[in-house]
């Protein structure tokens, strides 16, 4: 997959749809509406990613009641043969459901299609050639795992001897890697170690940690690789968007403008989580648009 330009992203004219639409069938979904600000979601999954927990259709009636006026599903891909969610994700059936969002809501609601495929230097090649295959518009590229540890499970599980310079070490090796692969649109969570890991991180952000930091933003930057802002670790984590703050900070101060925006949501009442406060935060760090993704060509997507 080719790596995007960063350069002259025309801006999307999105159709205004109605701001608030009640769920009809998600009647969980509290009646928000804080209309997001942010009117896009890249970040979401249905049951065609093995831990969602909802249908296509149900996640866009979450969308349209949040006030969203695009999504793009991001289902997961994983090549660890020894996972259970290996070859979950069924092309051809995803594709069809992508397919009847778009016709039930057109005019409404522009549904995007795409994946989040997890990345180890040890899969070889085999990421590239099954993304190759994909008619895709959007593609997260995230690590879950570094130095033999499920990033996710660190927060319940914390090793007792756990080398935290190792890991991050590792982290950000495995980061750079997909940068450099030009297989990705965006790098998802960024910095998924600190959102486990908040206490124990903060007290290794040191220069290391920094130059680290921003030697892999300068590299998304010359890739047209985008930064995601994932605001899932506020939902499990009820970690602030401090966790965010620093590093787009930097991501903008050395040129960085793609950046798109996911609540990373497996169930409907979990869509645009959080919204309100990050677009809080890219105001204060100086993000006036977000960037959507048709076909792999970024736009961006002014903040309303
Ligand atoms: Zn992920
Ligand atoms: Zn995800």
């Amino acid at each position: 997959m080719a790596a995007c330009a960063t350069a002259g992203l025309p801006a999307l004219s999105l159709s205004k749809g109605p701001a608030v639409r009640c769920a009809r069938r998600v009647s969980d979904l509290p009646r928000l509406i804080e209309t997001g600000m942010i009117p896009v979601d890249y970040h979401l999954h249905s049951t065609h990613s093995a831990d969602g927990e909802a249908s296509v259709l149900d996640m866009c009636e979450a969308a349209l009641a949040r006030g969203l006026r695009e999504i793009c599903f991001t289902e997961h891909v994983d090549f660890d043969r020894s996972d259970p969610a290996y070859g979950h994700l069924d092309w051809p059936a995803y594709t069809a459901s992508v397919a009847e969002a778009r016709s039930r809501y057109d005019g409404r609601l522009v549904v995007r299609q795409g994946v989040e495929f997890d990345f180890r230097r040890a899969y070889g090649a085999e990421p590239g050639e099954f993304l190759a295959g994909l008619d895709l518009d959007f593609a997260i590229g995230s690590v879950h795992s570094a130095a033999g540890y499920q990033i996710h499970r660190l927060h319940a599980e914390r090793p007792a001897r756990l080398d935290l310079r190792m890991l991050l070490a590792e982290y950000f090796v495995e980061i750079e890697a997909l940068v450099a692969s030009g297989w990705c649109h965006a790098i998802g969570h960024f910095d998924y170690i600190y959102k486990q890991l908040p206490d124990l991180v903060s007290g290794v952000r040191d220069d290391w940690y920094w130059r680290s930091v921003e030697r892999i933003l300068s590299g998304c930057i010359a890739g047209g690789v985008a930064v995601e802002l994932n605001t899932h670790h506020v939902l499990d984590r009820g970690a602030a968007m401090a966790a965010d703050v620093e590093i787009l900070r930097r991501y903008r101060a050395l040129g960085g403008r793609l950046l798109t925006v996911g609540s990373d949501a497996h169930r409907p009442g979990d869509v645009a989580h959080a919204f309100p406060q990050a677009e809080a935060m890219l105001r204060e760090v100086g993000f006036e648009a977000v960037t959507g993704y048709a076909r792999g060509r970024p736009y961006a997507v002014a903040l309303a």
